[in-house]
């Protein structure tokens, strides 16, 4: 692996008085932990580097099996006391979903760049942050082997219909006459577009579209229960955000 690379802390853990072990996603080896020494006094050069959200360049030196950070120099911190809790909730749950899916080396730069731009988005409030996360979690599943196949209904082959039909448990999409289940989601054509557009467009096109806030309410209930229907697990930051934030959404 690399001794010098960009990565976004997405984890801390105090050890002691004064270390910390951190989780990284780093642009050339995916998820890593390393061991950083001395870094929770205010006066260690490493502290503002190591801390949780904080996009740095980072170099490391091997202690036995151990990894240990030598060097942390902050590019971006997205972690800011400004940040309202919902942001931060938000934050946190993003770190969550890159240390569940662990990108390896090839898919960890893109991995990056999306949860740095999400980041980005939603601290400088660009965009409205149902939106950021309804756009993170479906890209995310889609990068991970999770992609669901929004081409056209998957018996008939009908590209769209006044209102589509997705399945949860298998990613696929059926048009009204089609559709046996109940439990599969309703789509609109709003619904329908901003899902294929998160899933299929270039990565430069994928933040610049925008539905309204109904839509994106629903969007993100939708994605939500994609990834958590997916990864059959439940995620902690993402309780977390519902008592902060989305419990009145819902
Ligand atoms: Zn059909």
């Amino acid at each position: 692996m690399k001794t010098v690379t960009d990565g976004l802390v997405i984890k801390e853990m105090s050890i002691g008085e004064a270390d910390k072990l951190i989780t990284i996603l780093t642009k050339d080896d995916g998820i890593v932990k390393a061991y950083a020494s001395g870094v929770k006094s205010i006066k260690s050069k490493r502290s503002v580097g190591t801390t949780l959200l904080s996009y740095s360049n980072f170099s490391f030196s091997k202690s036995g099996k151990n990894l240990r950070v030598s060097e942390a120099t902050p590019i971006k911190n997205f972690f800011s006391t400004d940040n309202d809790i919902e942001t931060f909730a938000i934050s946190q749950y993003f770190c969550e979903l890159c240390a569940v899916f662990e990108p390896h080396e090839e898919t960890a730069p893109e991995f990056l760049r999306l949860i740095l731009n999400s980041l980005y988005f939603l601290k400088e409030k660009k965009k409205s942050p149902l939106m950021i996360k309804a756009i993170t979690e479906l890209r995310i599943a889609a990068k991970s082997g999770y992609c669901p196949n929004l081409v056209a209904c998957e018996e008939c082959g009908a590209f769209e219909d006044e209102i589509m039909f997705f399945n949860c448990e298998n990613g696929a999409i059926q048009c009204k006459n089609c559709n046996k289940s109940e439990k599969n989601v309703p789509l609109n054509k709003t619904l329908l577009k901003a899902m294929r557009h998160i899933v299929y467009s270039p990565f430069e096109r994928l933040y610049s579209f925008s539905v309204p806030d109904e839509a994106a309410k629903e969007l993100s209930k939708i994605t939500e229960r994609y990834i958590t229907y997916q990864t059959d697990r439940s995620f902690k930051t993402l309780d977390f955000l519902h008592t902060v934030y989305l419990e009145s959404e819902t």
